[in-house]
């Protein structure tokens, strides 16, 4: 039995009631209902479009392009594929509504097969079998699954084929019967030579097409039988079941069932050894056939005339009949040769495609992975910058910190901690340091020596801690009447030097008169009494003890002693001329 008759009854046109014309009112709905009708009912099908067309309703995009598709499978049903073309690849590129585009290209793809264009096929199918899992409508999904059964029962991937037309059983539409899946089932079991004449799942089917009211499809079925019969050599059973058909097909009027039959009818005779009988019938199959037709049909014809022709002792007959035979079957041949090649050349492609695209994912993962780490890299020496400034920030806080607390160390180093004035040995160090700079640059200082009096006294009647208290005093008053240069130590108790920096000897006289008077005139306040206080002051100049300290030292401390022996509270300075001066 031909492929080419399974395909076409996947459009067969049934043939049912028309109910009467309407005007159209919802050119939406009328054509929704028209192509619900371009299966059941060829002929109101074909009405309505012309229906539309005369009355020209104004319509939406979407209904022009639902009216475009409607047309193309009016010209699909007429056989003329391709006229057909055009507008479904219209639809499918340009209409924008993927479940029309859908259904588009389920009859496109019937259509090429039809016309042995079996590479745009196989590529439409493969673009189909991607796109199905997003064709949910029930109507588009059972459509192009039954197109998609068919296509690979063509191929020969029967496994396909039959998973297909099971999967049909899920999507069928409201209106749709199981005849229409289990058909492409039994037509995928008897490519893969799994059926048997009497498989009851074939005489289920029957059952169901008739109760379906779809006597095409149960007409293949039964052509499937039939074609069994005769491969088990049951001649009986296949004439008996044609001759059960054959009103059902006179009634279609379906040629590739009509052909089918007639073949078979022919190779019955022909086994139950009635030549004449099958003679005549393949004949009449000659007759009926369309002028230059290639099918499987007519293969086995002229086999079948080319054996009764020999049988009959007529070489001449039976050496035409054979070479037609041969043409016949070489066309059938280079026809299954085309579509093998047509499958593996689109299955190579699509191979091809997935190598390419799996190439790029690689590249591109490869890419993204590289970026990844570059970003990582970016983030990780920022890290690293941040984390080396932090710690030269950390550094030069410490260093800071270091300096600073070793200053201060230093500072405090340097300090008597009642006063703040220089520490004793500080002070002595600065003096030296201070007086032999001078010297170099014959400059003068003087030493003033500053002795509270009768400091004992203070403490013993005030406490000791105003004793302090008064020695502090008595240095901020002393300080108010030094220059910046000039350096101010404590020598232990309540003695305390002052090196007068480039000072001549009378002004050093009169500075220190001045603080006397000064820490006389400024008594410290109590609370409840006064703390007065006066120092005896002796000066020495490097005028006449010259610039060595420990002779300055010496002639001051001479001088301090003379003023207190004078009765303190007095300044008194080592004359030039070795006498004491007194202020
Ligand atoms: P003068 O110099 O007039 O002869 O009599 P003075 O009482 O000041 O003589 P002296 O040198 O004998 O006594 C110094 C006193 O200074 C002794 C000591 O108690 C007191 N003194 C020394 N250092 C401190 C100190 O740091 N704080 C207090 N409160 N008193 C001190
Ligand atoms: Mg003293
Ligand atoms: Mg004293």
């Amino acid at each position: 039995m031909s492929l080419a008759a399974l395909a076409a009854a996947a459009l067969c046109a049934c043939v049912a009631a028309a109910p009467a014309m309407a005007t159209i009112t919802d050119p939406g709905a009328f054509l929704d209902e028209t192509e619900h009708l371009r299966i059941r009912n060829h002929r109101q099908f074909a009405e309505r479009l012309a229906q539309i067309h005369r009355e020209a309703p104004p319509l939406s995009p979407a209904e022009q392009w639902h009216l475009r598709y409607l047309d193309a499978f009016e010209t699909t049903l007429q056989g003329d594929y391709v006229a057909a073309e055009k507008p479904l690849r219209e639809v499918i590129d340009r209409s924008g509504d993927p479940m029309l585009a859908a259904k588009a290209s389920a009859v496109l793809l019937s259509n090429l097969a039809i016309s042995h264009r079996y590479e745009d096929a196989f590529r439409l199918a493969h673009r189909l079998t991607i796109q199905l899992p997003s064709i949910r409508n029930k109507a588009t999904r059972f459509m192009v699954l039954a197109n998609l059964s068919q296509m690979l029962n063509f191929a020969g991937q029967t496994d396909l084929a039959l998973q297909y037309a099971r999967m049909m059983e899920d999507a069928v539409p409201t209106g749709t019967t199981l005849c229409d899946p289990r058909f492409k089932q039994m037509a995928a079991l008897y490519s893969a030579k799994k059926l048997t004449a009497s498989s009851t799942a074939l005489r289920d089917t029957v059952n169901l097409c008739k109760a379906a009211g779809q006597p095409i499809i149960a007409a293949a079925t039964e052509l499937i039988i039939s074609t069994l019969d005769l491969q088990e050599h049951q001649p009986g059973k296949a004439l008996a079941l044609l001759d059960r058909i054959a009103p059902s097909l006179r009634a279609n009027r379906y040629y590739p069932h009509l052909l089918s039959a007639q073949t078979q009818r022919a190779q019955a005779y022909e086994q139950l050894g009635r030549d004449d009988e099958a003679r005549q019938t393949a004949l009449a199959v000659l007759a009926n056939a369309h002028s230059g037709e290639i099918n499987g049909f007519l293969t086995d014809i002229y086999e079948l005339l080319y054996r009764l022709a020999e049988r009959r002792g007529q070489p001449a007959a039976a050496l035409a009949y054979y070479k037609q035979y041969v043409a016949q079957n070489q066309g059938a041949l280079d026809d299954a040769a085309a579509q093998a090649l047509a499958y593996q050349t689109v299955q190579q492609q699509v191979l091809t495609h997935q190598l390419e695209t799996q190439e790029l994912a690689r590249q591109n993962s490869v890419l993204k992975l590289q970026r990844a780490l570059d970003a990582k890299a970016v983030e990780t020496s920022r890290l690293y910058i941040a984390l080396l400034l932090l710690m030269l920030a950390a550094i030069a806080v410490w260093l800071a910190r270091t300096l600073r607390s070793k200053l201060h160390f230093k500072h405090l180093a340097s300090r008597d901690a009642l006063t703040g004035t220089l520490n004793h040995q500080h002070f002595m160090g600065e003096c030296d340091r201070l007086l032999r700079g001078l010297e170099t640059r014959s400059a003068h200082a003087c030493l003033i020596w500053i002795d509270l009096d009768h400091f004992k006294q203070i403490n013993d009647t005030h406490g000791h801690a105003i004793g302090d208290l008064a020695l502090r005093h008595a240095v901020q008053v002393c300080r108010q009447h030094l220059r910046p240069g000039d350096l101010f130590g404590r020598l232990g108790g309540e003695e305390f030097g002052i090196l007068l920096d480039d000072c001549p000897r009378e002004q050093a006289i009169a500075i220190a008169d001045r603080i006397r008077l000064a820490i006389e005139a400024s008594p410290m306040v109590l609370n409840d009494a006064e703390v007065a206080i006066s120092a005896s002051i002796g000066v020495a100049a490097t005028a006449t003890s010259g610039h060595d300290l420990q002779r300055l030292c010496r002639d001051a401390d001479a001088a301090l002693y003379r003023a207190k022996r004078a009765g303190r509270n007095r300044v008194v300075a080592d004359a030039a001329d070795s006498s004491f001066v007194e202020a």
